[in-house]
């Protein structure tokens, strides 16, 4: 709460917007909201008549905030259909309690609710595999879960997956790619994501991509969705925490840095899309010799760290044993 009134009407402010000069109350606040999203949908074309939209769920605040504006925008339109989507990582008890989350709000908007877990798609638990392997967690898992919430949009005949970005991990995200002077990742950043051409990738759309997590968060707040979640397991790589924590001191000092950021980064990558020659670069990509998944090597990714996380935990449970 700010202490400022609304500047459209006579209502106590729920939030000032140093960079734009004015603050909202809750209703105006929500409207303002809706409005972006519609437009981030509408400039990107994101959604099309007759799109099945997989929105894929954490029980977290961003995935919440998104389902219950694509239901608002697209809920009464009988050529577009929406269903949530949801892993279950088998991380006791926080994923019990978000899953539960994730179908009381589908529940509650009336839209259908699918799960997969590690456990029926690979057979195992991130509680069990947590600490096992060498790339830290959130490396494992954030591969895992890409690859189930894909083959679950394929199992729902999905022709988009929505994701959760905000324009806080979109700004991340474009400095990460600068830092690391990753083009082609730089290059591929945008509204619609497309991890590669190919019909067994589900094309990924990122509807809050324009607005900030704080605003996202408040959003929540104000109208009760998501629950605050925090994986026992985390377990991030260094940069990232690194990047979110410079670029939060950057937006305190200049408000409005992350919009321009994400905005340039936009424009960067069209140019760096138009410029540079991908001729032999691309991979080509086959299908996973264990799991017929599309990959750019024999073996996919996450068939790779399966094996690998297994054998550490084997390594480990060994090891208990001889202690
Ligand atoms: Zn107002
Ligand atoms: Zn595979």
């Amino acid at each position: 709460m700010t202490d400022s009134k609304c500047s459209r009407c006579d209502e106590d402010a729920v939030i000032t917007r140093e960079f734009e000069g004015r603050s909202l109350c809750k209703e105006h606040f929500t409207i303002d909201i809706n409005k972006t999203v519609k437009k981030t949908i509408r400039d990107g074309n994101l959604v099309e008549s007759g799109d099945t939209i997989a929105v894929g769920l954490s029980g977290g605040k961003d995935s919440a905030v998104m389902l219950q504006q694509l239901v608002e925008i697209f809920g009464k339109r009988p050529d577009i259909e929406i269903v949530g989507v949801c892993v279950h990582e088998g991380i006791d008890p926080y994923r019990d309690e978000s899953i539960s989350a994730a179908e009381e709000l589908c529940d509650d908007l009336g839209v259908e609710c699918y799960i997969g877990s590690y456990d029926d798609y690979y057979d195992l638990k991130m509680d069990d595999v947590a600490d096992a392997g060498e790339k830290g967690n959130c490396t494992y898992c954030g591969i895992m879960r890409r690859d189930l919430l894909n083959k679950l949009c394929r199992e729902v005949d999905a022709d988009k997956m929505a994701i959760g970005h905000n324009l806080d991990d979109e700004a991340q995200s474009i400095m990460m790619n600068h830092i690391k002077g990753d083009m082609k990742r730089l290059a591929r950043i945008g509204p619609k994501d497309d991890p590669a051409n190919h019909e067994m990738f589900v094309e990924r759309i990122k509807p809050l991509r324009d607005v900030m997590e704080r605003e996202v968060a408040l959003f929540s707040r104000l109208h009760d969705l998501g629950v605050i979640d925090r994986c026992p397991h985390v377990q991030e790589g260094s940069l990232r925490p690194m990047v979110k924590s410079f670029l939060n001191k950057l937006e305190s000092e200049m408000p409005g840095i992350k919009y321009s950021i994400v905005s340039q980064g936009r424009e960067i990558s069209d140019m760096v899309e138009d410029n540079m020659d991908w001729e032999g670069e691309e991979n080509e990509i086959q299908e996973c010799e264990r799991c017929g998944e599309p990959c750019s090597s024999d073996v996919c990714r996450k068939c790779q760290l399966l094996v690998e996380i297994k054998d550490a935990a084997a390594e480990s449970s060994e090891h208990d044993f001889e202690r």
